[in-house]
């Protein structure tokens, strides 16, 4: 460790007082301090986006796409093994990353049957 570094004062702190000498006026320019009390607690308008379950039967997401079980509002890539904000914006562009396409590409079989348990139960057909 070696800090070598010369500082050289740029600047001397002179501290000069400029006394205006009051010539028998005195004007009284005090600021007053209005306290605006603004602070309703307006919540925040961004709705948090739940996870859907219908996303992960699309065919783009489906193989991969996975909620977060350990927060609702989180989505899980199966392939990266990462959690994410589950909205569209942002699966979308996961799923544009150049880490997940490679993970993807190389791995792209043997997922669906772990889709399966997270998909809506189909109605079976049975006549
Ligand atoms: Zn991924």
């Amino acid at each position: 460790m070696c800090i070598g570094s010369a500082v050289a004062p740029s600047h001397l702190s002179t501290s000069r007082h400029c006394h205006h000498y009051d010539d028998g006026r005195r004007t009284p320019t005090y600021k007053r301090k209005r306290r605006n009390e603004l602070d309703k607690d307006e919540k925040c308008k961004h709705r948090i986006q739940k996870f859907r379950l219908a996303w992960t039967s699309q065919p783009e997401f489906k193989t991969w796409l996975r909620p977060d079980l350990d927060n609702p509002n989180k989505a899980h890539c199966i392939k990266c093994n990462i959690s994410f904000t589950a909205e569209l914006t942002v699966i979308k562009n996961h799923a544009k990353g150049k880490k997940h396409k490679k993970i993807a590409s190389a791995s792209s079989v043997c997922s669906q049957n772990i889709i399966k348990k997270f998909t809506a139960p189909q109605s079976h057909e049975d006549t």
